[in-house]
C-alpha cells in the first residue's frame, strides 16, 4: 500500500495533517461543539486521557481565541503516555484512576474546580466488541469519578463511550450527576464504529454525595437512583447527529485532487509518537534480517500471552 493511499481512504487524517492537528480525532471535538457549544465561555478545562493532543490543540486555539483575560485561560491534559508539549497546556502525566491526579489538577486551577471535563480515553482494542465495551465503560466510570472531584457544580462533560448492550445503564449512571445526558456521534467518526460520545451537562450530585475514586476493573460507582428528582430508568437518550451536510462523510474515500483544482502534496503527521509502545521491539531488531524480526515479535508475543 502506497503512503498516500490512507489520505484517498481517510479524508479526517489527511485534513487533520493539512491543519495541523496531531489527530483526526480534533474533528470530533470541534463537531460536538457545533452542535452542543461546549467550549463557549469556558477557561478551565481537563482534558484526560489527552495524547497524542489533538483535542489539547482544540482547547488550546479556541479557549485562548475566546477568552477576554488570557491569563484566566488554564487547560490541564493527563495521559499515562508521554505527550509532545503544547503552549498553554499544563500536561500532566499520569493515570486519571488516581486520586494524586485529581489532586494535582485543582492545586494547577488554584483550588478552583474545572468549568469542563472532556475525555477521549480508549484502552488498546482487542476487536471483540463485548470486551471492548466492557473495558471502555470502566474507563467511563474512571473518568466520571475523577470528574466528581474536579468538575464544578453546573459544568459539562463530554466522554467516549462505545455503544452497546449497557449503553442505557451508563446513561442512568450519568443521570445522577448530571441534568441532561445526550449521546453525540460526529459525522467524523465512522458509521461503521460503535464509538459515540456522551454530552454530559450542568453538573449536580445527588444531595450528599462524596467524591470517589473507583478502581475501574474492581468496583463501580456507589450511587442510588433515587437521589435524583427523577426517576431515570425510564427517559429516552438523546441520539444527537454532530456535523451537517458540509462535512465530509468519514465512511467515504475521497479523490486526492481538490475541488478547487489545487495539487495535492503529501504531508507527513503532525506529531509522531513519542514513546510508542512497539519502540522496544524495534530497537531490537533493528540490525536483523526480516525474517529474524518477524521470529523474534511472534516469540516475544507468545511469551507475552503466557504471562497473562
Ligand atoms: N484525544 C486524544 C487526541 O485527540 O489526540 C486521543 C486519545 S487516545 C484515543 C486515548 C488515550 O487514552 C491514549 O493516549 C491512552 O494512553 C489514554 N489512556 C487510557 N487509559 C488511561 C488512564 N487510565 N489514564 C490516563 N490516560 C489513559
Amino acid at each position: 500500500m502506497g503512503k498516500t493511499s490512507k489520505d484517498k481512504r481517510d479524508i479526517y487524517y489527511r485534513q487533520a495533517k493539512e491543519e495541523g492537528y496531531r489527530a483526526r480525532s480534533a474533528f470530533k471535538l470541534l463537531q460536538i461543539d457545533q452542535i452542543f457549544h461546549i467550549l463557549d465561555g469556558v477557561n478551565r478545562v481537563v482534558d484526560l486521557c489527552a495524547a497524542p493532543g489533538s483535542w489539547s490543540q482544540v482547547l488550546s486555539k479556541r479557549l485562548y481565541e475566546n477568552s477576554p483575560n488570557k491569563d484566566d485561560v488554564k487547560i490541564v491534559a493527563v495521559d499515562l503516555q508521554a505527550m509532545a508539549p503544547l503552549p498553554g497546556v499544563k500536561q500532566l502525566q499520569g493515570d486519571i484512576t488516581k486520586l494524586s491526579t485529581a489532586e494535582e489538577i485543582i492545586a494547577y486551577f488554584d483550588d478552583k474546580k474545572a468549568q469542563l471535563v472532556v475525555c477521549d480515553g480508549a484502552p488498546d482494542v482487542t476487536g471483540l466488541h463485548d470486551i471492548d465495551e466492557y473495558i471502555q465503560s470502566q474507563l467511563l466510570l474512571a473518568a466520571l469519578s475523577i470528574t466528581t472531584h474536579i468538575l464544578m457544580d453546573g459544568g459539562k462533560f463530554v466522554a467516549k463511550i462505545f455503544r452497546g448492550k449497557d449503553t442505557s445503564f451508563l446513561y442512568s449512571q450519568l443521570r445522577v450527576f448530571f441534568k441532561k445526558v445526550s449521546i453525540a456521534k460526529p459525522a467524523s467518526s465512522r458509521n461503521s464504529s460503535i464509538e459515540a460520545f456522551v454530552v454530559c451537562e450542568d453538573y449536580s450530585p445527588p444531595c450528599g454525595y462524596v467524591p470517589q475514586m473507583i478502581d475501574p476493573m474492581v468496583n463501580d460507582v456507589q450511587v442510588s437512583a433515587e437521589q435524583t428528582d427523577s426517576p431515570v430508568n425510564r427517559s429516552i437518550v438523546p441520539f444527537v447527529v454532530c456535523g451537517d451536510l458540509r462535512n465530509f462523510d468519514s465512511d467515504m474515500s475521497y479523490s486526492l485532487k481538490s475541488e478547487d483544482g489545487k495539487e495535492y502534496e503529501y504531508k507527513e503527521v503532525v506529531q509522531k509518537p513519542i514513546s510508542p509502545a512497539y519502540k522496544e521491539i524495534l530497537e531490537k531488531t533493528k540490525n536483523l534480517s526480516l525474517k529474524h524480526q518477524n521470529y523474534l515479535i511472534k516469540e516475544e508475543a507468545s511469551a507475552f500471552q503466557e504471562n497473562e
